[in-house]
């Protein structure tokens, strides 16, 4: 490609909300553009490098026996009734109708389309297992899109479904799809870990997510010192907080009169362990009409006045939700009351053992209430320790200890079993002609977002460095200047035996100052810029190494075997 053909916009100014180094330099390189909030255009580089994620993950799920295919992207709301998720997704998904009033939605993931394609057509045994894919645009209504590509509303992903005759056969594909999908960030260049996406608490080995490890990740994850036990922290804790049982209003007016009088009809009332950090539990409660409420009840003080005194943000600090997640439940992170740090402090530091009730404190005025009279208290020590990880735990795995890091979630698997099967009533004949579900397992990888966590990953202060499986140009040829006959003709040289050779190369050829060419050849990121300069007068070019920032003086006559 000739750079004074190029459509490769590039600037000095980031966009005002960019923080992250990739949607910073993404944006001045000319990769992408911003439509509206969480909305992006690909520009040419940018569709370059998709391309190269898209022929690695289709390369390794070859390998693996999976086949592509591709499904609509408008997929029909009944689809999504039907297995119940409709509710359950919210406000992410983008529902709309036709002119005929029919309910679509834009599809977020396409568990309920392949189960659909799939049942009645994959009808016995014998044709299992099977595992399909696609590589396709999604679309979630994210509550805070942001960081560019890391998390849009409309982006890329790779989706794939696997179905199965027995839970042995799932097993023996997860752990297939976890090593394709090892190789595929491996040959990307990535640094990055596996880890239990619900540490302890559920068991893990269902759920694993592929987290690229970077300091700007969203995910804080714990991982070991010794071994390759990693586990995510917040994904623990937000599987336990979101595992909310149904609470009809009637229900919950009984619950909030002070006749709960132990930690097991507390239990009982929720049927699922309620979520515990070490001294607060919180519960968000969900109604039907779709309001939620959030309910904090305080061990360790025994009037509501000491719960009121617990300000905002420790209370959020305690039960361990942002205050940006309150407000997109709609509530307001000042509803506990007067902010007293010293009265904080009590209710929070305040021994276990002389903890004498529950007390529940709520984000409305008249729901509180006191009283419940704690009783178990191992039961509930027992529910703190497996919520909490701390740096320098004992791994589970090994001797070694855990230490915390950042992780951007690049992939998740997932054993579905038969959930949506059972759901979508797709079902297939076993050996002894029996109806059975299938059982199912998930593969999802962000590929717009691997763009973005190659970028967290590779750069530096003036720009990208692509690893060389992910470069848009492997090679860019500098003519430093135009005007030179002796410069212009080896960089034209040398650009046709590259092209030749199947070496992806831009040529720099604009009229424009040597050091203006080198800032834009750094902020794309190149892995080779081949300069050719003054010193092509003694015989010399140099080669710009962008992963180091080394220039090499390299013999004119040697430079094609050299790249080569
Ligand atoms: P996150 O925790 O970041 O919201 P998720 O757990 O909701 O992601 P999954 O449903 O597991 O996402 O989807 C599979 C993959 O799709 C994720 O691992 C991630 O790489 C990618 N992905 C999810 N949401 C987005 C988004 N808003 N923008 C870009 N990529 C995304
Ligand atoms: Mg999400
Ligand atoms: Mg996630
Ligand atoms: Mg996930």
């Amino acid at each position: 490609m000739r750079r004074s053909r190029a459509f490769i916009p590039t600037s000095k100014e980031a966009p005002s909300d960019a923080s992250l180094p990739s949607h910073i330099f993404l944006s001045r390189a000319g990769f992408i553009t911003q439509v509206a909030a969480g909305l992006y255009n690909y520009l040419p580089l940018a569709k370059r490098v998709i391309k190269k994620i898209e022929a690695i993950i289709n390369e390794e799920m070859t390998k693996v026996g999976a086949q592509e295919v591709e499904l609509s992207f408008v997929t029909p709301a009944d689809l999504w009734a039907e297995s119940g998720r409709i509710e359950k997704f919210g406000k992410e998904l983008l529902r709309f109708k036709d002119r005929k009033n029919n309910l679509f939605v834009l599809g977020p993931t396409h568990e309920e389309m392949m189960v659909d394609l799939v049942r009645n057509r994959v009808t016995s045994y014998k044709n299992l297992p099977l595992n399909l894919y696609q590589i396709k645009t999604k679309f979630r209504d994210e509550a805070r899109p942001r960081f560019g590509l890391m998390r849009g509303r409309e982006f890329i992903m790779k989706d794939g479904y696997s179905f199965h005759a027995d839970t042995e056969d799932l097993d023996r594909e997860f752990d297939a799809m976890e090593v394709a999908y090892k190789k595929i960030l491996t040959r990307l260049g990535l640094d990055f870990r596996v880890v239990e996406a619900d540490s302890g608490a559920i068991g893990g080995s269902g759920s694993k997510e592929l987290m690229v490890l970077a300091d700007s990740g969203e995910d804080t994850i714990a991982v070991c010192s010794k071994c390759e036990y990693g586990a995510n922290i917040e994904a623990a804790k937000r599987s336990r907080r979101s595992n909310i049982p149904e609470a009809p209003e009637a229900e919950f007016n009984k619950f909030l009169t002070p006749n709960v009088k132990s930690i097991d009809e507390l239990a009982e009332f929720f049927k699922v362990d309620p979520y515990y950090t070490v001294k607060c539990v919180a519960k968000r409660v969900i109604y039907e009409d779709e309001s939620e409420i959030v309910l904090f009840f305080v061990r360790g003080c025994d009037n509501l006045q000491e719960v009121k005194a617990v300000n905002a943000t420790d209370a959020l600090d305690i039960v361990d939700v942002s205050e940006e997640e309150l407000r997109e439940i709609g509530l307001e992170p000042g509803f506990i009351g007067p902010l007293d740090q010293d009265k904080a402090k009590h209710v929070i530091d305040s021994d276990l053992k002389s903890a004498k009730n529950l007390i529940c404190g709520a984000n409305e005025a008249d729901n509180h209430f006191i009283g419940v009279d704690l009783g178990i208290l191992d039961d509930v020590a027992y529910f703190a320790e497996i919520a909490e990880v701390n740096e320098g735990d004992i791994c589970p795995n090994c001797d070694g200890e855990l230490s915390f890091t950042k992780g951007i979630e690049v992939g998740h698997i997932f054993k579905l079993g038969t959930t949506y099967s059972s759901a979508l009533k797709a079902e297939f004949l076993d050996e002894n002609g029996k109806s059975q579900p299938f059982i199912m397992g998930t593969y999802g990888m962000g590929v717009s977002r691997l763009v973005a966590a190659v970028i967290e990953q590779h750069h530096d202060d003036n720009g990208c460095k692509w690893t060389k499986a992910t470069a848009p140009y492997m090679v860019n040829i500098m003519v430093s200047n135009i005007k030179d006959e002796a410069q212009v003709e080896l960089g034209e040289k040398l650009y046709g035996q590259l092209q030749e050779s199947g070496v992806e190369v831009m040529i720099d050829d604009r009229k424009e100052r040597f050091g203006f060419k080198m800032k834009d050849a750094e902020l794309i990121g190149f892995p080779y810029t081949v300069i050719i300069g003054k010193e092509l007068a003694n015989g010399q070019v140099q080669i710009y190494n962008r992963q180091t920032t080394e220039k090499t003086a390299v013999a004119a006559d040697d430079i094609y075997a050299k790249i080569m």
